[in-house]
């Protein structure tokens, strides 16, 4: 039976990326040798590393920008920290959108003195504030484009004259942004790119080079740029993977084609979770993600019965994250739309027999 898969990390995968991954594990690039058993040294993989950052780099309309793309370990949960201990001298300012955002800021307090600038814990994360202020006396200012768990994304960036960092881990590469608007983005794979174990960090290097402390070799982007993410053995199965996935996104058209195909995911599904009665969304209307749909059950609406609609019609990964709770259908770009069609089905079935 067909699968659709709503999971929110890690994530769906374009059906021929993972055909594509799975063949080079036997037999890559026809050296009779596995990607996962050569050195990453050699010519074949040092080709994939160079064109998995150029690829990232031309998606985000970023090449000849003065930026840098490089592939790191550790998750995004490493770049918590690495941002602040590159970058954070004095100050910075966080914007509290959420579980990930919280984690960002409380590993950045170690390296000095950290501002929240605006939160919507206060209503259990379900908006994104707006109409703060960003002081210009900061080293730069953080936020989180989608919230993951939550459901909220951010539609309008503030307006700053500090660098910007921004944790793009559950959007990257979903829709159209002016990407020369950021200093650094960083994205965990496991979403919207690759398999778990690396990163993308893509930097505007004018912002390096300005804090006081000795920082670790391993945790120093200057070193991983110089070294073209070869300081160390890369994670060669995920980084290649994460290559397949760009040149798939690249062959469809890029972000404008993917971000048009979600458009018509996102509506199609909001437009379900609005119109049906067992079912309420989550998110505030104007902040809703187009990555991931958070919902809950109306009152007195049989969970038990909706959850066998939905396990039978093949659909996974529906549970809501436990912060939450009801439901979360994650439709990153490699969901095709019959999945969302498919789900949008079974709501109405369950309505129609309850
Ligand atoms: C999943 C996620 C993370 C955590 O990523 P790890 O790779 O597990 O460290 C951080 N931020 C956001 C927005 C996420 O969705």
């Amino acid at each position: 039976m067909k699968k659709h898969n709503f999971s929110a990390g890690p994530s769906i995968l374009p059906q021929e990326v993972v055909k594509k991954a799975a063949e080079a594990v036997i037999n890559f690039n026809d050296l009779g040798l596995s990607l996962i058993e050569i050195s990453h040294r050699s010519k074949d993989f040092v080709a994939v590393m160079d064109e998995a950052c150029a690829l990232a780099l031309e998606l985000l309309g970023l090449e000849n920008k003065g930026y840098k793309a490089i592939f790191l370990q550790g998750g995004a949960s490493t770049q918590f920290l690495m941002a602040a201990y590159n970058l954070l001298e004095r100050k910075a300012g966080y914007l509290n959108t959420g579980t990930w955002s919280s984690k960002a800021l409380k590993e950045a307090k170690l390296f000095g003195e950290v501002l929240e600038l605006a939160s919507s814990k206060d209503q259990n994360f379900n908006y994104i504030p707006k109409n703060f202020d960003i002081p210009t006396n900061i080293d730069y200012f953080h936020c989180t484009s989608n919230n993951t768990i939550f459901g909220t994304q951010i539609h309008q960036f503030p307006k700053t004259s500090v660098p910007v960092v921004c944790d793009m881990s559950s959007d990257i590469f979903s829709r159209q942004l002016d990407f020369s608007k950021f200093d650094l983005i960083y994205a965990g794979a496991q979403k919207n790119m690759g398999p778990a174990g690396t990163t993308l960090v893509v930097i505007k290097e004018e912002i390096l080079g300005k804090v006081s402390r000795a920082i670790p070799s391993m945790l120093d982007y200057k070193v991983h740029i110089e070294k073209e993410s070869m300081f160390n053995t890369p994670p060669v199965f995920a980084v290649y993977t994460s290559l397949l996935t760009l040149k798939w996104l690249k062959n469809l058209g890029g972000i404008a084609a993917i971000e048009h195909i979600n458009e018509q995911k996102a509506t199609a599904l909001y437009e379900e979770v609005d119109r049906n009665p067992l079912f309420i969304g989550f998110a505030n209307k104007e902040d809703r993600s187009k990555m991931n749909v958070t919902f809950n059950l109306s009152e007195g609406a049989d969970k038990e019965r909706f959850d066998l609609l939905w396990k039978e019609a093949g659909i996974s990964g529906l549970n809501g994250h436990r912060s939450v709770g009801g439901y979360r259908a994650s439709i990153y770009n490699a969901l095709p739309l019959e999945s969302v069609e498919v789900l949008v089905e079974v709501m109405k079935t369950f309505e129609s027999k309850s």
